[in-house]
């Protein structure tokens, strides 16, 4: 999904954890919403579908985007440079981030974390060696500074490396 803002900016929502959106929940729903919760997962996920709106914010003016129905309504900030980054996760830097590693083909890419510091997306491979060793020096840095969520690295189709 795309959304333009009124800057002129695109929005893109194209994967998980984005660090650009969260989602709103009314006050007047929330004890709906948590009665629900305690019930098996995927009662939750349908009651957090239900009860919750998604809010994006750009990245270039600070705008918040919140999707009404088919309306998209925008709020300014007052002060765009404090306002940055108001949708994160409350861990902020210590958000616990994916870590992924592919090898195929004579190309590789080791990718983690986004929209926080210490992210990456490294392609520059010439050889399987470099991406394994690319992977386990993010790994055992993400890994000792208890920011890593989870982790797998992939050398033609099979798994040779998986965290937890
Ligand atoms: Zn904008």
């Amino acid at each position: 999904m795309k959304l333009r803002c009124p800057c002129g900016n695109r929005l893109y929502d194209n994967s998980d954890f984005q660090s650009h959106k969260a989602y709103l929940i009314a006050e007047q729903d929330e004890e709906d919403f948590v009665t629900v919760l305690g019930a098996d997962s995927d009662l939750n996920w349908d009651a957090f579908e239900k009860y919750s709106r998604a809010i994006y914010q750009c990245e270039r003016c600070g705008r918040l985007l919140i999707l009404r129905d088919q309306d998209v309504l925008t709020f300014a900030p007052d002060t765009p440079e404090r306002s940055a980054q108001v949708l994160r996760s409350v861990e902020g830097e210590n958000w616990r981030r994916h870590l992924r590693g592919r090898w195929s083909n004579g190309k590789g890419e080791v990718w983690w974390g986004f929209g926080v510091e210490d992210e990456g997306f490294e392609t520059q491979f010439q050889t399987w060696e470099e991406v394994a060793s690319t992977y386990f020096e993010v790994f055992e840095r993400l890994k000792s500074n208890n920011i890593l969520r989870d982790c797998f690295l992939v050398k033609e189709g099979s798994t040779v490396h998986k965290w937890p």
